[in-house]
């Protein structure tokens, strides 16, 4: 049941209005939208619809939008293209991985505004697994990239309305209803970085390889109505995440942040967050115990232990990420599953 699916931070499901758009492109518009006959033509025109789409809900121009395969494509392009970059504690694994993988600096969470003379800083707005606002002001360093994926669609994004707004920003279209595989890096006023990809001279030059067309027209789909349901989408979450909270009847629990309201992380002493989500599963409701891209790992997550929370704690910790389909009925159920679980588990324990 769709209503008791509470992890629309790892993905939402496509609004049927993307999936119409999608098949459409794929079995009308089908041409390689960089054939200059008709038919290519048409292609091309459904792309930069979608283009458009996207720029009017991120508020900035439509060529400052680089078409990806996702926000990891994005994170990974921009920080290879910096030597002297570094990162905060707290980015999701594509960012984080890929400092790691190029020797970049990780900032403590503390010392982010203490930039120094750094070419890039990477520091994203809606923390993924927290739902924490980084709240972040550009400082000394020459450009500012932004992993807004748990933004867009969600909260406001105003890129170009603000003259210290990040020169560089990821996203991915699944995670407000678009389709997966599709996303894109946006870069102010045209400061197009050096191509991670070689080839056919697509975007600009600098991301080669024909672009999906069904996937950016989905997501062009899903920006548009995003635009329109950011407003009644936020008060629901808020809502939700207010009812899970008043029917949870436990012991022993923290809130680890209050930022966005569509996520809600939750830790529980003595008892293991994986434990929970199985639990929960049973019946019915999908939850996750962390970053659906690291959960399954046994190692505590890096960006609660950035935040200096215990690991007891971290152990023991659920995230709950709230979307259109739920509905007041189910977040109270959820609440009350939670605390029987976590008192069953513990009487186990
Ligand atoms: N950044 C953040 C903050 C995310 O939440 C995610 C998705 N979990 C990504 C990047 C990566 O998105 P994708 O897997 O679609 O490339």
């Amino acid at each position: 049941m769709s209503s008791r699916y509470f992890d629309h931070a790892a993905t939402t499901p496509a609004d049927p209005r993307v999936v119409a758009a999608v098949t459409e492109a794929l079995s009308q518009n089908w041409g390689n939208p960089n054939s200059i006959h008709s038919i290519g033509v048409r292609a091309r025109d459904a792309v930069e619809r979608a283009r458009a789409q996207l720029a009017k809900l991120l508020n900035c121009y439509p060529e400052e939008i680089l078409f990806t395969s996702g926000a990891t494509e994005a994170n990974n392009w921009i920080l290879r293209a910096f030597k002297n970059a570094a990162i905060s504690p707290v980015e999701h694994s594509s960012v984080n991985e890929t400092a790691k993988a190029l020797g970049l600096e990780i900032l403590p969470l503390n010392g982010l505004s203490a930039t120094k003379n750094y070419d890039l800083v990477s520091v994203m707005s809606v923390n993924n697994e927290t739902g924490e606002l980084l709240n972040y002001k550009k400082g000394e360093e020459r450009y500012w990239h932004c992993d807004i994926t748990q933004q867009v669609g969600k909260l406001p994004v105003n890129l170009d309305a603000m003259d210290s707004g990040p020169d560089f920003a990821s996203l991915s279209a699944h995670k407000f209803y678009g389709p997966k595989g599709i996303g894109a890096l946006y870069v102010r006023g045209g400061l197009y970085p050096e191509p991670l990809l070689y080839g056919g001279g697509q975007e600009k030059h600098v991301r080669s390889g024909t672009l999906n067309v069904p996937g950016i027209v989905g997501m062009g789909v899903a920006a548009e109505i995003a635009h329109e349901r950011q407003a009644e989408d936020y008060a629901h979450a808020v809502n939700l995440r207010e009812t899970v909270l008043e029917a949870l009847k436990v012991n022993d629990f923290r809130v680890n942040a209050n930022g966005s309201p569509f996520i809600l992380s939750l830790s529980f002493l003595g008892v293991e967050g994986e434990s929970i989500v199985i639990d929960l599963d049973r019946e019915g409701y999908c939850v996750s115990s962390g970053a659906a891209c690291s959960s399954g790992s046994n190692a505590p997550s890096h960006v609660l232990l950035a935040m200096g929370i215990d690991e007891n704690w971290i152990r023991g910790t659920i995230r709950i990420s709230f979307g259109r389909a739920n509905t007041e009925e189910d977040a109270w159920g959820l609440g009350l599953s939670i605390g029987k679980t976590v008192n069953r588990l513990r009487d186990l324990g």
